[in-house]
């Protein structure tokens, strides 16, 4: 089986609070969300194709400086069974799976749960969700029907599955308001382990440059988390140095 992949990082310790974890970037993604930062590699046709049993053998090379694979993207999901083929086979050899989504794709989150190939899912959850059009602007115009329909469906299945949940919103100045960080926080409650409110970072290439002339610094940051914090289980931020620090 091929996979569309952007890049794999072989170890890093951004991902996994307190873990090392190779970092496997597929190719591809529908959307073009104007402050993603993984602007190549979201046309799947420009991506690499590799053999599943090449991106394993690549990860497992580093098997004894990691604990964790994270999948990202791009969209993993939009790859669902080499994303499982992948999960599982990680899993077997004892290391634990993070995966980051925007959440279309509800049945690749399930059957990785319910197959025992999840740790972590970190949920992109980009603007409030009962806000169609405003949702819809922050994916880059493209109808954000399939991606609400799946986050809705994840937080239903959620309480009967085990991984650490977290959700996670990119505060994007020139497109979110500080009410609306408070909306999404009242959205997803205590639905979640953990809500995480990322820094923009203006030093990196995005879909559209025009939404970086605005920035959060990281006390503003703060002081909107403080504001979700009644709302959640637990309020993080992580700054664009990617320290993590709860509130
Ligand atoms: S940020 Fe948006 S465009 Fe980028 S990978 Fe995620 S969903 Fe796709």
């Amino acid at each position: 089986m091929d996979v569309k992949i952007g890049r794999i990082v072989n170890v890093s310790t951004l991902e996994w609070p307190g873990l090392s974890s190779a970092v496997i970037y597929f190719g591809g993604c529908r959307y073009r969300c104007p402050f993603c930062y993984e602007k190549d590699i979201l046309d799947p046709l420009t991506c690499k194709d590799y053999s599943v049993e090449d991106v394993f053998n690549q990860v497992m090379e580093q098997r004894q400086l990691i604990e964790a694979v994270t999948f990202d993207g791009g969209e993993a999901t939009e790859q669902e069974e080499a994303l499982i083929f992948l999960a599982k086979s990680f899993k077997e050899e004892g290391l634990k799976i993070k995966l980051n989504t925007n959440g279309e794709n509800a049945g690749a989150v399930i059957k990785m749960a319910t197959q025992n190939a999840l740790d972590y899912l970190s949920l992109d959850i980009k603007a409030p969700l009962h806000r169609k059009n405003h949702y819809k602007k922050l994916l880059g115009g493209i109808d954000p029907e399939k991606v609400l329909t799946g986050i809705r469906q994840i937080f239903e299945v959620r309480p009967a599955l085990k991984f650490f949940f977290e959700c996670k919103t990119t505060f994007v100045p020139a497109l979110l308001h500080e009410h609306d960080i408070v909306k999404i926080a009242q959205d997803i409650g205590r639905n979640c382990d953990r809500y995480l409110l990322q820094q923009l970072d203006a030093s990196r290439a995005v879909v559209d440059p025009s939404v970086l002339e605005e920035v959060s610094s990281e006390e503003k940051l703060k002081e909107i988390a403080k504001k979700c914090k009644p709302y959640t289980k637990e309020i993080a931020i992580k700054t664009i140095d990617g320290v993590v620090e709860s509130l």
